[in-house]
């Protein structure tokens, strides 16, 4: 028969490796608690609208990454390529403005985009991300960059840089981009066929290009910097006083729009220089238009996401201690049930215990308790059988004894 393998740019997370997900998973919910964020869970998929409406229509995104299909009624539903809007959505929909405070939420989960896959990318990949609503304050942004970065830094992550930026607000941002409209005309020709269209419809997205020619072109594009109205550039400068109270080390990059339309005022990156250049391993900023725009009251947003594909690459983790591990061989199965009383007492007390019921030769049991590395391996041959005893073969210490079986657990315990 045909073998059937996983779609290409999705893949099987199996132990080892799971453990790590698990510890970093564990990680964010403990570290994310100490700012009273708490966990939601939405749908995978959402109506498409959702994500045109929210994250921009001529977004790279919405134009050519996302898993929409029709389901058997003809809705058009879309696998979430990012969290944010969801959960914009579930507040909205739950009524969690009134009833909720603070509006603190944080996520994990697998997002879809069809995207070229690549070492760390895929298309069904992992974020978690933290959104915080109702709170303007610019020491909220702050407080957000540092929630980011001081938890990559306790994963212990090295040599990472944050980059912030203010993309404006509604009342500015359209003035420059009348302005960056006419100096990316007037670059035209250098851009790739997708920045020339968005040269009329979003110019703002040049800067998200990859393409060298476009890249050069927009290092001379004029900036939204000078053109920010009062209230964008102090609430820049208050980011800026916060991070520097909180300190978190940062530099501005007045090119870094993230790649969403919903940004407005605060922009923030996270890279790691690690594995060369291009690793952006977190982003974020400030939305003061998405929830209104997503039908919701007027109030504005800030939050971030991460990729653990990427952070988990960018990781060294060494193994966590487990409890002892047990291995019951038998010589023969008669003796079994003594054996599967044992383990019961052991699972009992939180022990991991494997009982081997292969009836195969003691060396054969011995070699598998040698490729598990137990800690301790427990035999149950005819002598012990017959005085009610067991063996326990302690690994570690290279030791033997042979003991009562209503003795175990209090022996085990005195090893601990
Ligand atoms: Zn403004
Ligand atoms: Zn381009």
């Amino acid at each position: 028969m045909n073998r059937i393998n996983a779609p290409r740019g999705t893949r099987d997370i199996v132990y080892p490796e799971i453990s790590h997900w698990q510890m970093l998973e564990a990680r964010i919910r403990e570290f994310y608690s100490r700012f009273l964020y708490r966990e939601i869970r939405t749908p995978m998929f959402e109506r498409s609208e959702l994500f045109q409406r929210g994250i921009g229509d001529t977004t790279e995104v919405v134009q050519k990454e996302m898993y929409t299909f029709q389901d058997k009624a003809g809705r058009s539903l879309t696998l979430r390529p990012e969290n944010t809007a969801s959960v914009v959505r579930a507040a909205i929909e739950n009524n969690l403005f009134d009833a909720l405070f603070p509006l603190r939420f944080f996520y994990i989960g697998p997002m879809f985009r069809y995207d070229k896959p690549q070492k760390g990318r895929y298309r069904q990949f992992h974020q978690f991300g933290i959104e915080v609503f109702r709170e303007e304050s610019a020491e909220l942004d702050a407080e957000v960059v540092y929630a980011a970065y001081a938890f990559l830094e306790e994963l212990g992550l090295r040599e990472i840089s944050l980059e912030i930026n203010s993309v404006g607000c509604d009342e500015c941002r359209p003035a420059y981009l009348r302005v960056l409209q006419q100096a990316a005309q007037a670059r035209r020709d250098e851009l790739c066929a997708d920045c020339r269209r968005k040269v009329d419809s979003n110019p703002l997205r040049i800067f998200d290009c990859k393409q060298p020619g476009c890249r050069s072109a927009a290092a001379t594009l004029p900036t939204i910097a000078a053109h920010l109205c009062p209230g964008c550039a102090g609430h820049f400068v208050g980011l800026q006083a916060g991070l520097d109270t909180y300190s978190v080390p940062y530099k501005v990059n007045e090119r870094m729009v993230r790649g969403l339309d919903y940004y407005t005022r605060t922009a923030f990156e996270i890279t790691s220089d690690r594995l060369g250049a291009q690793n952006a391993i977190l982003g974020g900023g400030r939305y003061n238009r998405l929830i209104r725009d997503l039908g919701g009251p007027d109030i504005p947003g800030v939050g971030f996401a991460a990729g653990m594909e990427r952070l988990l690459l960018h990781l060294e983790i060494s193994p966590e201690n487990e409890p002892s591990l047990c291995f019951l061989a038998c010589q023969s199965a008669e003796f079994r049930p003594q054996v599967m009383k044992l383990a019961r007492v052991l699972w009992q007390a939180g022990y991991h215990a494997y009982v081997d019921y292969s009836n195969a030769n003691l060396k054969k049991q011995f070699r598998r308790s040698d490729r598990m590395a137990a800690n301790f391996t427990l035999v149950l041959g005819e002598e012990e059988a017959a005085e009610g005893k067991v063996t326990v073969k302690d690994m570690t210490r290279q030791e033997q004894v042979r003991i009562p079986q209503q003795e175990l657990l209090k022996w085990m315990n005195q090893r601990k």
